[in-house]
């Protein structure tokens, strides 16, 4: 994490370090710059940099998980859209475009679309668009960590990765994306997204002059206090719902799908934090 001292990012990866007992060092700007030679920051910039920290390989990841869903005897079925769930007190009726499915249980986990299944809670959806770049100095972004930068002057959050052979670099802006209902998200890439995100990645300089890639209209799902959606609806009763993943639900796919398990299962309630009622007016 970089920025100000006394910006969100730094102060906050701070505060979970110390919270959570993890290991980090204090960089000042020498040192940003010593380590991580791509990486230019202002004169009072420092970051915090944890070093078991890393990313995942999505693919794989998916992979790895979905292997094992199967070895515990899940079947899974692509490329067949939902159309309704009729929750009674003992099943729910799954309507496909292909067929009907009875479930004791259901976790309905639709990203984005949560917006349309459950309407009254209060989810934004964010467009995001993530950036993959060429580079034609990649030596100094090979060892870049991942890192999320608070601009000194704008208070932008921008994240990325490093170089990846074959993949580029990857980097985006976190939040700050145009807000719309889910059907009506433009899923274009323009030019005005590159210029915006290459132009927060200024303190990257083996970047520039940049050339795409590749670059993805994604969706965050935004909560007021954004923390996820976790819990039942009142008129579900057979229905466990999971969503509300502004930028970094993946990560937590292993603990959540557990968590989800003994709710859907086992009668356990989600953490109040998570609970679809929480806040001042019963919703959020
Ligand atoms: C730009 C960007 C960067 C991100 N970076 C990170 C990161 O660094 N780390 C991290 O941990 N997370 C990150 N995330 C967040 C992560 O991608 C999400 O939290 C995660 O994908 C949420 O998982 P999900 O299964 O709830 O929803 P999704 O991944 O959106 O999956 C929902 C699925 O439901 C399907 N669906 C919807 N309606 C129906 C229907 N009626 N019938 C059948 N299927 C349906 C959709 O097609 C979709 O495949 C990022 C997200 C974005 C947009």
């Amino acid at each position: 994490m970089m920025g100000l001292p006394t910006s969100a990012v730094v102060h906050g990866a701070r505060l979970a370090a110390k919270t959570h007992g993890l290991p980090y060092d204090e960089l000042d700007t020498t040192d940003i710059v010593s380590r991580f030679p791509g990486f230019r920051p202002c004169p009072d910039e420092v970051g915090i940099y944890e070093p078991i920290a890393g990313y995942l390989q999505v693919e794989a990841a998916l992979d790895a998980l979905l292997s094992s869903a199967r070895e515990a005897g899940a079947v899974a079925h692509f490329n067949c859209t939902v159309q309704s769930l009729r929750s009674l007190p003992s099943h729910t009726v799954i309507t496909t475009d292909r067929e009907s499915i009875e479930a004791r249980q259901v976790v309905l986990t639709v990203g984005a679309w949560l917006q349309e299944w459950w309407p009254t809670l209060p989810l934004d959806v964010e467009r995001q668009v993530p950036v993959w770049f060429k580079a034609r100095h990649a030596t100094p972004l090979t060892s870049l960590p991942i890192y999320i930068r608070e601009q000194p002057e704008t208070g932008i959050q921008v994240y990325g990765f490093p170089y990846l052979n074959g993949q580029g670099i990857k980097a985006g802006i976190h939040h700050g994306g145009t807000v719309s209902s889910v059907s009506d998200i433009d899923r274009h890439v323009h030019q005005q997204d590159i210029d915006q995100l290459a132009s927060a990645l200024d303190f990257i300089p083996p970047i520039h002059p940049v050339e795409v890639q590749d670059a993805r209209v994604c969706l965050y799902t935004n909560t007021p206090d954004g923390h996820f959606v976790i819990g039942r609806n009142p008129d579900w009763p057979t229905v466990v719902v999971a969503g509300g993943f502004p930028g970094h639900g993946f990560k937590f796919g292993p603990a959540l799908g557990q968590l989800l398990v003994d709710v859907a299962l086992h009668g356990r309630q989600a953490p109040y934090l998570f609970n679809p009622q929480r806040g001042r007016h019963g919703s959020l």
